[in-house]
């Protein structure tokens, strides 16, 4: 490796850093504030307290510009609509009473108001509040936020960097506003919108900022030529401003494709660039334009989303093969570090051996520190840090924890019959049909019911020892026992045990697997003040003994109706958990799946007739990119195929999923050759049936017919309607009934109501189908 010193010597600096603190003190201060039990004031000194903590210790840690801006109370893109004056007008009055509440209102909703929608923030676990747009929309400048923050980090002696949502990546993240047609593009506001941007940066170039940042992730989707000229012409009206602050514009998750020219040839000052899993394309893509002479480039070679240690070596190779392509090079995470922890040496469960393999957004920060002065000032100055680390690679590479020689032996024998059911459907069916005898239109639910106050203290209890563990089987097989008296008195025909035990569907059977690591402070903001602790991939993944069968098998005991058994698969399982980087994602999908394909098999010994394997995860975690999905989708169906496939034709296998938009995926669904799958259609109407009848989809399926996000009970009359309109595009041999999804989230009253209803309105249109 032959990195020579740069000609304007390297930095490092980073995008967002995470905003909770180590004790998660925004969250607390927030909820604080909203309970009432803390002031408005005490909650921005808090905030205050931690934005400064985070640029002392990045700027102590050797980080260049640190970013301002990058903080939230609730969400960037939020703000964002602060920004420029996006609130949508039910909330104005709330606005202008009391800034703070009316922010908290967008974001939450009151008694009376509706909250902005929430979605994922491209293919991360992140929420954004979706910005509400129309042809009426005024935008409307208040820098104040930006402002303050930046001279917040002038203030302390920092160099600082505002970041902000680029105006082109605002207009694609938002949608419609109630009201405004379906059809409505809100890129077409560009030039209404570039004016707010332009007094944003006069503001912040005021008030002190050399550079200002401008987020454009939507860049690195497919992007239509219209999108791309508007692109181009965003950045070359922002970057022809008088007396304006130099503008980086950064792009993240992906290579940037055919954006790449548009933004080299922009009139901008600086590109920021993925080098991680992008590397290659954006190298090539940095290539074919002849680089970016007089430009600044920022190269993301330490990944912003995962867990794991850089190659440094590796990415002083990437580095140095940039530096003839760019006025400056600096070194950077490749996209904001809210996706990840704040410090894995706080980890005091984790194997220290394992500890030195993990990198949290501290970790990260200390690595682009040391990559930048191994750039500017020569590798000979970093030795010791590149020894430790090819010491740490190494001891990962080989553990024993990531190469257990069984599973490795198991996985590589795995030939096309194993993904493969015995029987095609129609033979399955007929199976099925004897062995079950269920009524036509069978009801069931999709796993989970209300998660009481009670179950959460008893697994409390269990953690803090004030229970032990045969109290605790009791109190579950109580619930259990509840459960199913409810749903057999309801007249549901294929029951649930309720899922009582469970924590969180991909916790439990994390900590159940081993391969997998839980964390003990790796909280990471999901939206709002929620926070969550993904579980770590960290090693191959073997399952010591069954999960669920006990609780299961018990339920199955009590009753003479089939009970489900439930279990989550194997793309969930590594969609909502930290994954290795070291495999393709694909092997570690299988070994899930091996595992979770003994469960299931096991499930069917101990007396299941029905099992289902929940994907709800299967298309947000389809990749950005168009040309990404057949690889993506490829293993995705196969590893759910590994799991499921190991039964008898008799043996009914179920999946679930969530989500209205599935018809990009719906050849997949197909492929996953299911028995019966269960999806989220009350709000839409039974879009989905449509869609799978439109595709010709020949199983089973249940279009839900009652939305579970609400509290609302739907009359048996409404569900019956929505039933009838699922029948016109699915048989009713092929129609089942139940709810959207599982009804956790739910309280009893409602529960109990709506189930109810659920089993009229199948004995209804049943009555109707035998009369005609
Ligand atoms: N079986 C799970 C439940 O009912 C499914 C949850 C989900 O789809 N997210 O809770
Ligand atoms: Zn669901």
């Amino acid at each position: 490796m032959t990195a020579k010193p740069a000609a304007a010597a390297a930095r490092a600096t980073v995008y967002g850093y995470p905003r909770q603190g180590q004790h998660r003190e925004l969250k607390k201060a927030i909820e604080g504030y909203w309970k009432g039990r803390v002031t408005a004031d005490t909650l921005l000194e808090t905030a205050k307290d931690l934005r400064r903590s985070h640029w002392q210790h990045l700027a102590d840690a050797g980080i260049h510009e640190v970013p301002t801006g990058d903080f939230s109370y609730y969400d960037h893109v939020l703000d964002t609509s602060v920004m420029v004056g996006a609130v949508p007008d039910r909330h104005r009055d709330a606005v202008a009473a009391d800034a703070l509440d009316g922010y908290f209102a967008m974001a939450r909703g009151t008694q009376d108001v509706a909250p902005l929608e929430m979605t994922k923030w491209f293919d991360t676990n992140y929420h954004y509040l979706v910005p509400e747009l129309g042809p009426d929309t005024v935008f409307t400048t208040d820098s104040a936020k930006q402002v303050a923050e930046l001279t917040e980090a002038l203030t302390l002696g920092l160099t600082a960097r505002p970041v902000l949502v680029g105006p082109v990546t605002y207009l694609l993240l938002s949608k419609p506003a109630p009201g405004v047609a379906a059809d409505f593009e809100p890129l077409t506001l560009l030039d209404r919108l570039l004016p707010v941007y332009a007094e944003v940066l006069a503001d912040l170039r005021a008030a002190g900022a050399e550079w200002v940042q401008l987020d454009e992730p939507a860049l690195v989707q497919d992007r239509t030529p219209a999108e791309l000229s508007a692109a181009a012409r965003a950045y070359r009206e922002l970057g022809t401003l008088d007396d304006r602050p130099k503008l980086l514009v950064a792009s993240y998750f992906d290579r940037l494709g055919d954006a790449l020219p548009v933004l080299a040839k922009a009139p901008v000052d600086g590109l920021a660039l993925d080098f991680t899993d992008a590397a290659a394309a954006n190298l090539d893509a940095l290539a074919a334009v002849g680089g970016l002479p007089g430009k600044r480039l920022v190269a993301g070679v330490v990944n912003g989303r995962n867990i794991w240690i850089n190659d440094l070596e590796k990415s002083l190779t990437t580095l140095g093969t940039l530096l003839g392509l760019a006025d400056r090079v600096d070194v950077a995470a490749s996209c904001s570090l809210l996706h990840v922890p704040l410090d894995a040496a706080v980890e005091r469960d984790i194997d220290p051996q394992i500890v030195r393999w993990l990198a949290f957004a501290k970790q990260k920060t200390a690595e682009l520190v040391t990559l930048a002065r191994g750039l500017s000032q020569g590798t000979e100055t970093i030795a010791a840090e590149l020894a430790a680390n090819r010491a740490d690679l190494a001891s990962r590479a080989n553990s024993a924890i990531t190469h257990d020689p069984a599973v490795r032996a198991r996985a590589a024998a795995i030939t096309d019959t194993d993904g493969r059911r015995r029987a095609p459907y129609a033979e399955r069916a007929t199976a099925q049909r004897a062995h079950l005898g269920l009524p036509l239109l069978p009801t069931t639910t999709i796993g989970s019911f209300p998660q009481t106050a009670e179950l959460r203290t008893a697994r409390a209890d269990l953690r803090a020892g004030r229970l032990d563990a045969a109290g605790y089987e009791e109190r579950i097989k109580a619930e259990i026992r509840d459960v199913l008296a409810f749903q057999e008195k309801a007249g549901i025909d294929v029951l649930v045990h309720g899922e009582p035990e469970r924590n969180d569907m991909v916790q439990y059977f994390a900590e159940q697997l081993t391969g997998y690591l839980a964390t003990q402070h790796g909280w990471v903001q999901s939206y709002g003040t929620r926070y969550v602790r993904p579980p770590v991939l960290a090693g191959d993944i073997s399952r010591p003994e069954p999960m669920t069968v006990p609780w299961t098998s018990y339920a199955q005991s009590q009753t003479d109706r089939p009970v489900k058994g439930m279990l989550t698969g194997p793309v969930t399982m590594l969609a909502w958990s930290f994954v290795r980087d070291d495999q393709p994602l694909g092997d570690t999908a299988r070994q899930v799946a091996l595992a979770l394909r003994d469960e299931v098999n096991d499930l069917e010994q101990g007396g299941s007739s029905v099992i289902q394997v929940d994907e709800p995860a299967l298309r947000e975690t389809l990749p950005l990119r168009a040309t990404d999905h057949p690889a993506y989708l490829a293993w995705a169906t196969e590893a759910f195929r590994l799991t499921t496939s190991g039964v008898q034709d008799r043996t009914q296998i179920h999946t679930h999923m969530c989500y209205a938009e599935f018809g990009d995926i719906v050849q997949a669904i197909d492929d996953l050759d299911a028995d019966v799958i269960s999806l989220e259609a009350a709000r839409s109407h039974m879009q989905v049936a449509r869609e799978l009848a439109a595709h010709g989809y020949p199983r089973e399926a249940g279009p839900g017919v009652y939305d579970i996000h609400s509290p609302r009970v739907p009359s048996a009359e409404e569900a019956a309607a929505l039933l009838r309109k699922g029948l016109e595009a699915i048989p009713a041999e092929r129609l089942w009934v139940n709810p959207d999804c599982g009804l956790k989230t739910r309280g009893w009253p409602e529960t109990r109501a709506s189930l109810e209803n659920l089993v009229t309105a199948a004995r209804t249109v049943r009555t109707e189908l035998a009369g005609s």
